[in-house]
């Protein structure tokens, strides 16, 4: 459907102001999808897009009227799996190569899952989590 549109994808926290950081405010992870008259929030784990915009300006303000703003996801905070695509924030490592995947699913398809035991055996593959609560 997005065909031969450059969508940029970046990942966010959107946090609940109202909420004090001690309390252990609101925080969830989603992507910032942003493309010509289009910006919205996508959320990976229910794959469900919300909160569509034409612009991020526009969408920020709509937020900020929930009392939620966006805070971008520091880099070393999250990868995207090396077949799918997804953004994930955990997933299985692969130190042979520095490959990410982000379900068994995802392993099976481009290494086999009968190599990540062997590897995983050899402490050169595990699961693991870039997020720092
Ligand atoms: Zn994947």
């Amino acid at each position: 459907m997005f065909v031969n549109q450059k969508i940029q994808k970046t990942p966010i926290y959107l946090v609940d102001k109202e909420k004090k950081e001690s309390n252990g405010h609101f925080v969830q992870p989603l992507l910032l999808i942003e493309m010509s008259g289009i910006a919205g929030l996508y959320n990976p784990v229910s794959k469900y897009i919300g909160v569509v915009c034409t612009t991020r300006k526009e969408l920020e303000q709509r937020l900020l009227s929930k009392n939620l703003h966006i805070k971008a996801i520091p880099e070393e905070q999250y990868r995207f799996c090396n077949s799918c695509s997804e953004f994930m924030q955990e997933g299985y490592y692969f130190e042979t190569d520095d490959s990410t995947y982000c379900s068994r699913d995802c392993v099976d398809k481009k290494v086999g899952w009968k190599k990540y035991l062997h590897l995983y055996n050899s402490g050169l593959a595990f699961w693991t989590t870039w997020y720092n609560a």
